[in-house]
């Protein structure tokens, strides 16, 4: 990369993240303009480059200005992770190559393998700018936006890293503007309280578990430390008690954010922390049930998103695998940025019973609060339909024997007397390498994780 298209790309960025800043606070009507402005380029581009759009919309007899507006996705098919992992090249587009276009890896998760898909470079410059939607409430919260010292837990092989890695060689931040230190998150929790006591972090990013882990297993060993002024955590979720605890022992703002691979920057955490704000100009969410029907606002489903400014893989209507609703209403905060009111994890953090019933994983979890306030880190492993292991890290002083009574005790009345439920004691659950640690898992999926 030439110093000088370097110097070129960093003033682009720049400039645009200026802009970026004011777009949550756009009246709905000009919001609505670019959404079907950028949901027009990208449906023409797709018809003319990318084989799966050519041939869905001929077999249906359609044409890329059929699709006037988001509502009108319904008449082209739902794709999902499956289709994607088994043929890549029907989603790309065929103008992008080496050189125009990255390729980032999603994360495997239950069902189906690790994602290839193709960023391409302005689409990945143009989300570094975006970024500035989210960050200007970060800012807000540390009343500064110049020389923030970050922190990073995220893995030098998560789909984070690997974007920032493109984005920071194309465009320069000096540290003036902000300075992050990297530390593994499979490193001791004594070692991360060590850096974070040297580096003195503004900020800190996690994925959700691991604040979770982090912040019960410091105040389990009773462990001081100079919290950070705010924690922001993405991908898997932070539990309501995980978030209070956080909130009250580290003193913290507490902020997430909702991205993916597959459709970058999807939505982000105000100060309210009600929800999503969802950048719907960058990318039209939708909601639906099993059958693939939107639901209405407030009610669960799975979240299904079309990625308009990522023309190298272009992805419409695609099933993101996650379970959420949509927040009725405006927030106070201001923003006309539409709101997804809750996430409530993967559509995989589903149990499935010995009596066919399927159980979200929260409801057994909540069911077990009282005594699940006595642990550390827990995961659940289906084996099979019906048939549990429950794996538990007690907080130290906790008597193993009664903390596995009541765990069976309050999961009798969720489970039907036909499930097995084995609880086993362990002293820590490795996280694997990509740094997210799914509260479900089950065998099968664990070994296709595997490219
Ligand atoms: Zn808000």
């Amino acid at each position: 990369m030439g110093t000088a298209k370097r110097i070129v790309d960093t003033a682009k960025t720049a400039w645009r993240g200026l802009g970026e800043r004011h777009v949550p606070y756009w009246s709905w009507d000009r919001l609505r303009r670019l959404q079907n402005e950028r949901l027009h380029a990208i449906l023409g581009h797709a018809y003319n480059t990318v084989p799966f759009y050519r041939k869905a919309m001929d077999e249906r007899g359609l044409r890329p200005r059929d699709i006037r507006t988001a509502e009108d996705l319904t008449r082209l098919p739902l794709i999902d992770g499956r289709m994607l992992q088994r043929s890549p090249g029907l989603f790309a587009s065929s103008a992008y190559g080496e050189g125009s276009a990255q390729p980032l890896l999603s994360t495997g998760t239950a069902g189906t393998g690790r994602r290839r898909i193709l960023w391409s470079n302005e689409a990945l410059l143009a989300e570094l700018a975006a970024g500035e939607r989210d960050r200007a409430v970060l800012y807000g919260i540390l009343g500064k936006r110049w020389g923030l010292r970050r922190l990073s837990l995220h893995p030098e092989a998560s789909t984070t890293r690997a974007t920032l890695r493109y984005q920071w060689g194309r465009v320069h931040v000096p540290r003036f503007v902000a300075e992050t230190r990297y530390v593994p998150p499979d490193s001791s929790y004594e070692v991360v309280v060590e850096e974070i006591e040297r580096f003195r972090p503004d900020v800190v990013y996690s994925y959700g578990s691991i604040l979770e882990h982090f912040c019960r297993f410091v105040v389990d060993r009773g462990i001081e430390f100079h919290a950070p002024r705010a924690w922001v955590y993405g991908a898997d979720g932070l539990s309501d008690e995980g978030r209070a605890l956080v909130r009250e022992r580290f003193g913290c703002a507490v902020l997430s954010t909702y991205q993916s691979v597959e459709c970058g920057r999807i939505g982000f955490q105000c100060e309210e922390e009600k929800g999503f704000h969802l950048n719907v100009d960058r990318c039209v969410v939708r909601i639906v049930d099993a059958e693939g029907r939107d639901v209405a606002p407030g009610e669960s489903g799975e979240v299904v998103v079309s990625n308009l400014v990522n023309h190298a893989t272009v992805l419409v209507n695609y099933r993101q695998s996650d379970r959420a609703a949509f927040a009725p209403g405006r927030c106070a905060c201001g923003r006309t940025l539409p709101l997804l009111e809750r996430l409530e994890g993967r559509m995989s953090d589903v149990l499935h019973l010995a009596d066919g019933r399927e159980v979200l994983d929260h409801v057994l979890i909540h069911a077990c609060k009282k005594v699940l306030a006595n642990t550390l880190q827990f995961q659940i492993v289906e084996e099979q339909p019906g048939t549990f292991r429950w794996r538990v890290v007690p907080a130290s002083g906790t008597d193993g024997e009664s903390l596995v009574a009541a765990l069976h005790a309050h999961a009798a009345a969720v489970l039907s007397s036909g499930d097995v439920l084995t609880i086993e004691l362990t002293e820590r659950i490795e996280i694997p390498k990509d740094g997210k640690l799914s509260r479900v898992v089950r065998p099968a999926a664990a070994t296709s994780l595997d490219p």
